[in-house]
């Protein structure tokens, strides 16, 4: 185990899955980079087309075995994402465009393949939508089954299950992480991929800690070199050293005990230490994360983020299929809360890359509500499938980025309407059902007493809030740097929503990454926040830590820290209020 003469270093990516593993890396060949280009000769044509059609239907029966080959408890995003990659195989870009490449330029198959693979990528990088630009790595991804097929290299052979390995590859596909999934790799790494590329999403589903958007890893890591993937704080060691080792070992037993202890927190209450009772639900995406929600102990889903229904696909969902979608949320909660945030879609979050409007400043555009109400037809018919789910289980409406009041009106008259033409058909809804506001525009935030007014619920969208009130784009790494959750302004705002929604008695949750960042739960249990919603694998930490506080014995350092206005004093007495 000695990695004494091998060079040590240390890497920095996007934590996407907490964790922590130590083992060996299993490096996957990258197809692509070993396309070579040579002419062949016009009898050999027709041979060359049969042999790129060929190598189509072994990666679409491969695929297809994959699909098969599932287990019934994988989570459905795999499935999804099968689906999508034998979509992008059978799309005549691919399927029949290199076979003219072939034809005229009189090249090999992957090379030709490679040509209009690269001709697809750069039109998805004219996409501004972050989401369906990262698609491209699924048309990557399909290219690169093929060229493996027409180069005859065996699917990746993972070694005997001797030491734990760690995959690090350029990129990942779903399909192949199936197959990783039944190898048991302790972590994947990888060169691209966002926070919401396939990859991150599925590594989240897997629960093993992964990392994306190392760049390099692929190139300057070693096949068999001793690696530590540290998911929680997104770093790769390489080679470490002895000391290193060790402490990370240590702090790899101190994660997977301190899990296992987490897990026996699921049925008990979040009650803080002097008896104040704190509600914990989860975020889903899509019906199949309520599992992961009800294994934690969530007491309700404080929001469903519905736009990922109507992602990926050119048809919108109609009004039976979302209908389906909610009902389905709703009784397999049985009887919890589930709030159901209206379409959050718009510039930056398009359905799909024909939707996708060239716009100056995605952030600021028509999305959310305000492309609700421009889109009164699929506002509607969300309504309605929502109000008929309602009938099914307790559910609340939660409307995405309200700025003025008159949106407000708009959509109580939109709401309205979708109730009325229910009851003209007889069609069974929850009359009382809730109605509740997202404050992540700074403007909400500083009249948050007039929302307050006139909603139900305020929630609290800090991904947002922060990115509008410090001016930095969520989306861009380079000013990522700058986005602060502890700053004295976001804090300011987030404190005066909740102390509005407390004075009318309109419940305040906070739904945004700060509910989940177990470094803010006393401050914002200090400033009177009850109601936290966040990813499911963060519940039960978060449990904890309310079980842990006492409200009145931190009266004093939370006020010091509202009290400050610069953020270099601020951070150092959030970590000490803390401890
Ligand atoms: C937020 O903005 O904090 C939020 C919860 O919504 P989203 O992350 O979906 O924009
Ligand atoms: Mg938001």
């Amino acid at each position: 185990m000695a990695q004494s003469n091998k060079v040590s270093f240390s890497m920095h990516g996007v934590g996407v899955s907490g964790g922590i593993a130590i083992g060996n890396a299993h490096l996957v060949t990258n197809a692509l980079v070993e396309v070579v280009h040579y002419q062949i000769p016009k009898k050999a044509l027709v041979a060359e087309i049969i042999r790129f059609e060929k190598a189509l239907e072994r990666v679409r029966q491969d695929l297809q075995a994959v699909r098969e080959q599932l287990p019934a408890n994988a989570p459905a995003e795999l499935d999804a994402f099968i689906n999508t990659h034998l979509m992008i195989l059978s799309d005549k870009h691919l399927s029949e465009e290199p076979k003219a490449i072939i034809e005229q330029e009189l090249c090999n198959a992957e090379w030709a393949l490679k040509q209009q693979m690269q001709e697809l990528v750069a039109q998805f990088e004219l996409i501004e939508d972050e989401y369906l630009r990262e698609r491209k790595q699924d048309v990557v991804q399909v290219v690169e089954r093929i060229i493996k097929v027409l180069l005859g290299h065996p699917s990746e052979a993972v070694r005997p299950d001797e030491s734990a390995q760690i995959l690090v590859a350029y990129d990942v596909s779903p399909a192949d992480a199936i197959q990783f999934k039944h190898h048991h790799f302790a972590a994947f790494i990888t060169d691209v991929g966002g926070a919401t590329s396939h990859t991150a999403i599925l590594a989240r589903s897997l629960s093993i800690p992964s990392i994306v958007a190392l760049h390099r890893a692929r190139d300057l890591i070693r096949d068999g070199e001793l690696i530590i993937v540290d998911g929680n704080h997104g770093i790769v060691i390489v080679n470490p050293d002895k000391d290193t080792l060790a402490e990370y070992r240590l702090r790899q037993e101190e994660w997977e005990l301190e899990q296992q202890k987490l897990k026996r927190l699921k049925l008990t209450k979040a009650v803080t230490l002097d008896g104040v009772e704190v509600e914990l639900h989860a975020n889903i995406e899509v019906p199949a994360d309520v599992a992961k929600a009800k294994a934690v102990g969530a007491s309700g889903i404080g929001l469903y983020r519905t736009e990922f229904l109507f992602m990926n696909r050119r048809e919108m969902p109609d009004e039976e299929e979302q209908f389906a979608a909610y009902r389905t949320v709703a009784e397999t909660m049985k009887g919890m809360a589930v709030t159901i945030r209206t379409l959050d879609l718009g510039a930056d979050k398009q359905m799909n890359p024909d939707a996708a409007r060239s716009c100056t400043n995605p952030a600021l555009g028509l999305r959310a509500i305000r492309l609700c109400l421009s889109e009164p037809q699929i506002f509607h018919t969300q309504l309605r499938a929502i109000l008929r789910a309602s009938h099914y289980g307790k559910i609340k409406i939660l409307i995405p980025m309200l700025s003025s009041l008159f949106e407000l009106r708009q959509t109580v008259t939109h709401l309205e309407r979708a109730k009325e033409s229910l009851r003209a058909e007889n069609i069974p809804f929850d009359e009382e059902i809730k109605l509740g506001g997202m404050i992540e525009i700074p403007a909400a935030a500083i009249n948050a007493e007039a929302f307050a007014r006139e909603l139900d619920f305020l929630s609290i969208g800090t991904n947002d809030l922060i990115q509008y009130s410090l001016a930095i784009d969520r989306t861009d790494d380079s000013v990522s740097h700058l986005y602060k959750p502890a700053h004295p302004a976001v804090l300011k705002l987030i404190e005066m929503t909740i102390k509005a929604g407390n004075k009318l008695g309109k419940p305040v949750s906070v739904c945004g990454e700060m509910a989940g960042d177990l470094h803010f739960t006393r401050l914002l249990l200090s400033m009177g926040l009850r109601q936290f919603s966040m990813h499911p694998s963060h519940v039960l930490t978060i449990k904890r830590q309310v079980l842990q506080t006492e409200l009145e014995a931190i009266i004093p350092l939370t006020r010091k820290i509202m009290n400050a206005y610069d953020i270099d004093k601020i951070e150092p007495l959030l970590e000490k209020l803390n401890q």
